[in-house]
């Protein structure tokens, strides 16, 4: 049975479950046509002013028909609360989940146990899809190191396998011998050599080629902040303790500390924050510029597609200031 997950939840829980977890995020920009799925919901009464990746969760959850949804109501979105709202409308099932603010083990810890019991799971089977995953995690984590330290990984495939870790593709076998195949490919690659490396901030770009854009200027991203958090890199095999650690749902503290650290692990030279549209993690970016010490470009997208030639010039201008070492000066 599929299960649609609203973001990263503790996926453990619903492969212990022999189900098969669809993060909705990755169903929507995946599909042929993104865009119109904003169309399907806009016509369902969406506001326009309503962020693309909440429309498109919408649109993808009723046309594959879904039935069950894990909704992340505390942590990630405050949209979503209103999403599930709709969707149990529809006749969806929907099984709120969320990360408590405090950080406090005993409330995620009552969080999951709901999980378990919904989908009548126990903590011993729990541990065995642990311990399956974690050796995948593992193989991410080798990917991640082959971005930044080998320079054999691109932007993009680094933000690929490490945003569809949330899910493992709902298969993690096939999702095991696809990144078995590609880590065995890259590491018999030429090292790359850009001028310029970046860090990318914020949540996933709803922009196709944005990686592939920076990579033409001589920029290379070794550093995806969000998606290396969704592959879950920490040393504990306690999940409780797991998705305490996952910085994402819990403030802006956490997310600064753990930046600063990688920027420096991987000699980035500057940083994109990527920011959606009608979202209220746009405000994270006063923080961000406020505490990371790092030339930071802020960029916006709203609609699925190519990097528009604004975003695109603006890009151009950080990639250039970057490679003349006038980055401090920005942005
Ligand atoms: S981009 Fe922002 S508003 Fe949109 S779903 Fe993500 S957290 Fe919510």
């Amino acid at each position: 049975m599929k299960v649609g997950i609203t973001t990263t939840v503790p996926v453990e829980i619903l492969f212990a479950a022999g189900l098969s977890p669809l993060d909705l995020n990755n169903l929507f920009i995946t599909s042929p046509s993104p865009a119109s799925h904003l169309d399907l919901a806009e016509r369902a009464g969406f506001p326009h002013s309503t962020c693309a990746w909440i429309k498109g969760i919408y649109s993808v959850t009723m046309k594959e028909r879904i039935q069950t949804v894990v909704a992340v109501v505390g942590g990630d979105c405050s949209n979503t609360v209103a999403l599930a709202e709709v969707l149990e409308k529809r006749g969806i099932e929907v099984i709120p989940f969320q990360y408590p603010y405090d950080r406090d083990p005993a409330r995620l810890q009552g969080e999951m146990e709901t999980l378990i019991t919904r989908f009548s799971t126990s903590w011993k089977e729990i541990e065995k899809a642990r311990i399956r995953l974690d050796r995948i995690r593992a193989k991410l984590s080798e990917l991640d190191r082959l971005t930044y330290e080998e320079n054999k990984v691109t932007g993009y495939e680094n933000h690929l396998f490490l945003v569809s870790s949330s899910d493992f593709g709902g298969d993690s076998d096939k999702f095991e011998s696809r990144l078995d195949s590609f880590l065995a490919m890259a590491k018999g690659r030429s090292p790359m050599r850009e001028q310029v490396r970046l860090g990318y901030l914020g949540v996933p770009p709803i922009f196709s080629d944005i990686y592939d854009r920076m990579e033409q200027l001589g920029a290379r991203v070794v550093f995806n902040e969000v998606q290396r958090q969704f592959s879950m890199p920490f040393e504990t095999t306690d999940l409780v303790e797991r998705y305490l650690l996952y910085t994402y749902p819990y403030g802006t503290d956490a997310r600064v500390a753990d930046i600063t650290k990688e920027a420096s692990v991987r000699g980035l030279d500057g940083l994109i924050h990527y920011t959606q549209t009608f979202c209220h993690r746009q405000i994270s970016d006063i923080i961000f510029r406020e505490e990371i010490d790092l030339p930071m470009l802020t960029l916006e997208g709203d609609r699925p597609g190519e990097v528009d030639a604004r975003t695109f010039f603006r890009i151009e201008t950080f990639v250039e200031m970057l490679q003349s070492g006038r980055g401090s000066a920005l942005c």
